[in-house]
Order: structure tokens, then C-alpha cells, then sequence
């Protein structure tokens, strides 16, 4: 049986972070937060191959699959391509992933994390959209989609290539609507145009928008006091059309909590409101950016290849957010097969054609300082 999606519910459990005991998942308070999850009327269920190697597809089991009838919640999980080698393993790993949920066919299959490079690449080159819509087909998925991190061009390329998707699941926050790594905004726009279902994959930033300091809590609080950072990062992504479903990684009982608050009564964000996150927005990026047109003067006439604008994008999201692992997994695609930051020669063309006038050898200095130390 097939699901509106456009019913869906707004919040999805992801069980990438539950709750462990010397570092095994607790189960019984995986129960406890599954059953509030159902009680309050949610039942999207998201998981993955990889997700705590492997034991979070067996927490389904146990804490959902064991103890609630089949009908009355969904199950989301996605074939990993960096462990498909054969055509073989496509099988081999959806019929593990059905034994370790205890299930015979999955709500939501998403082919995990397309990006440009060898994800993707491995995706088409094992015929793995072909494998979903059979698998839909034969009718042990319902429901088939991908999860992506890759550029907007990369976007296009695939759904115009693949129109069988039915729901795209983007990483999606206010703080990365304009991202240059991440490209919120833009994403969300092409599938938006298209009118694509969206499922949200990191509404908090990592938690990083869950965690704000006192400056921009104030804004926050002078609007809606007492209101969590999260709950205004839900809001944000849940008043956009188009998204169907927002996956919070739950670690604890007072998260789901929270979360529930804020979507048992859901308010979209007024403008006032709206006008507040800009705020929040501005103060957040008050650190200064490396002005960088992306216009690519320097790149062609620089002797060791360097991505200098690129690499400048991710010194600029590494900056904003020190904590963030996203601008270093960005570099390290970047410079694979291409040249680090710390192989520029300082030879100076870069600098003698970049009409900003950018200190270009000292910022990748910087850059090497980041994301070459590894
Ligand atoms: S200074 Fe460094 S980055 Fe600039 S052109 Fe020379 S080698 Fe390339
Ligand atoms: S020439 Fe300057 S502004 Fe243009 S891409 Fe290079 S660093 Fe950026």
C-alpha cells in the first residue's frame, strides 16, 4: 500500500544517535522514546545500513518491529554504495537489512548519500536505480528515493535522469540556506520547482542550532520566550512547502519531548518570527568572510592545480562554524587526486590575477592549518 506523502508526518525518529550504555544502545529507553514517538500520533522511522555499525537496523527490530503491529508505524533505511562492489551485494545487503529489521518489506528505501564523485558513480555504475524500481516493484519497498549531499548541478543531472524518484532527502537549516558547501537553499529550490517531497536531514545543524549562544537566544526569547534554540530550527524548515517529513536524531527522552511540544500543535513561524532568525542569522555570521567572487581567475594559470576557490568556500563555512565536519569531508573530495593547500609553491599568480585582491597564499596557509593536519 502506497502513502500519501503528502500526509506525512512532520517529525521522523532518525536513529542514527540513540541513546547507549557502555557504548551498546539501550534498548529499553529506545522502547520508551518509540512509544511516546507513536503515541503522539508520528511514525516515520529512519535508519541506515551504517548508522552504529549496523545495530541500529536491529534496534528497529527489537524496540518497533517486535512490539508494535506492522501497519502502524513506516521504516526508512538506505543501501549504502561504498559497500557494493558486485551486483550481488545490492541483494546481499537489502536481504541483511530486512533480516536485521525483522521485516519483509521497507516503507522508504533511499540509495544513502548521492554526491558528486564516487557515490554516485557506483549508484549508476551497479544499475542501483534500476534495482530500486524493481525492488518497488516486487513490492518490498514502497517508496523510493535518495539521500544527497552533492551540488545543485548534480541535482539536476539525476532527477532529470531518473524521474522514478519519488522523495529527496537534503540537508536543510537555516543556517546553511546559503552555504556554499552545503547549498540549502538551492537544493530545496529545484526540488521545490519540481515539486519533489522533502524529507529534512539535519533541521539543527548538528545540533549546532540547538546549542545557540546568549546573544542569539535574546532575539529569540524577546519573540516567543522559553522556547527552545531547536524548537525554532524545527519551526523553520517545517514552515517551508514542500517538506513532508524532519528527521531529529534523538538521543534522549527530553529531546523527544521537546520535539513532540513543538510539533503537537504545529505554528508555521510568523514574519515577525522570520524576521528573528535573519537576526540570528547576522549575528552567527558576524565572523569574517574571505571575500571570494568564485569567479576563477586564479585557477587555470595556477602551476599545482590548486581549487583555490573552492577551497576557499570551505575556509569560509570552517570559520563560521569550527565544530563543523562538513567543510573538511568537502575538502577531502576536493583534493583527492588534486593538489592540497599545503602544495602551493607561493609562486604569487594566483594573486597577481584576483581582482579582489585576495591574500590567496595566507588564506590556504589557513586552510592547510584546518584540513590538512589529518
Ligand atoms: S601561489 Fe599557490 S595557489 Fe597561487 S598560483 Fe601559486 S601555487 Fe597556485
Ligand atoms: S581570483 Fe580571487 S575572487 Fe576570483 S576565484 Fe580566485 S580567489 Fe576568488
Amino acid at each position: 500500500m502506497s502513502i500519501d506523502l503528502s500526509k506525512m508526518p512532520k517529525i521522523g525518529f532518525g536513529l542514527m544517535r540513540l541513546p547507549e550504555t557502555d557504548g551498546v544502545i539501550d534498548i529499553d529507553k529506545v522502547c520508551k522514546m518509540a512509544d511516546s514517538y507513536l503515541e503522539a500520533g508520528f511514525n516515520y522511522f529512519d535508519t541506515a545500513y551504517v548508522y552504529h555499525g549496523g545495530n541500529s537496523e536491529k534496534a528497529v527490530k527489537e524496540a518497533i518491529v517486535k512490539r508494535h503491529p506492522r501497519e502502524s508505524f513506516t521504516i526508512a533505511t538506505k543501501l549504502p554504495a561504498w559497500s557494493i562492489h558486485s551486483l550481488e551485494d545490492r541483494d546481499k545487503i537489502f536481504n541483511e537489512q530486512l533480516d536485521r529489521c525483522g521485516v519483509d518489506y521497507f516503507d522508504f528505501y533511499l540509495l544513502h548519500s548521492l554526491e558528486d564523485g564516487n557515490n554516485y558513480d557506483t549508484y549508476e555504475k551497479f544499475d542501483c536505480f534500476n534495482w530500486g524500481i524493481k525492488k518497488r516493484e516486487e513490492g518490498k519497498i514502497r517508496h523510493f528515493g535518495f539521500s544527497f549531499h552533492g551540488t545543485p548541478e548534480l541535482l539536476v543531472k539525476v532527477l532529470d535522469l531518473h524521474p522514478e524518484i519519488e522523495f529527496v532527502q537534503i540537508q536543510l537549516n537555516y543556517a546553511d540556506w546559503d552555504n556554499a558547501i552545503v547549498h540549502s537553499g538551492k537544493l530545496y529550490e529545484i526540488l521545490s520547482e519540481r515539486n519533489i517531497p522533502i524529507i529534512v536531514m539535519e533541521p539543527c545543524k548538528g545540533g549546532k542550532l540547538a546549542n545557540l549562544d546568549e546573544e542569539c537566544l535574546d532575539i529569540l526569547n524577546a519573540i516567543r520566550p522559553g522556547k527552545s534554540a531547536a524548537s525554532w530550527a524545527f519551526r523553520y524548515v517545517a514552515s517551508l512547502p514542500g517538506v513532508t517529513t524532519i528527521l531529529s536524531g534523538m538521543s534522549t527522552q527530553e529531546q523527544m519531548e521537546d520535539n513532540m511540544n513543538t510539533f503537537k500543535d504545529f505554528e508555521p513561524l510568523t514574519e515577525e518570527e522570520k524576521q528573528a532568525i535573519d537576526k540570528v542569522k547576522e549575528v552567527m555570521f558576524r565572523v569574517e568572510q574571505v571575500g571570494c567572487t568564485a569567479c576563477r581567475y586564479c585557477v587555470d594559470g595556477c602551476p599545482m592545480g590548486i581549487k583555490i576557490p573552492d577551497i576557499i568556500s570551505a575556509v569560509n563555512t570552517k570559520r563560521k562554524f569550527p565544530g563543523d565536519m562538513r567543510p573538511q569531508f568537502f575538502y577531502n573530495g576536493l583534493v583527492s587526486g588534486n593538489s592540497h593547500a599545503s602544495e602551493c609553491i607561493a609562486c604569487g599568480q594566483c594573486e597577481g590575477v584576483c581582482p579582489q585582491h585576495l591574500p590567496i597564499i595566507s588564506i590556504l596557509q589557513e586552510a592547510s592549518g584546518y584540513f590538512d593536519q589529518g
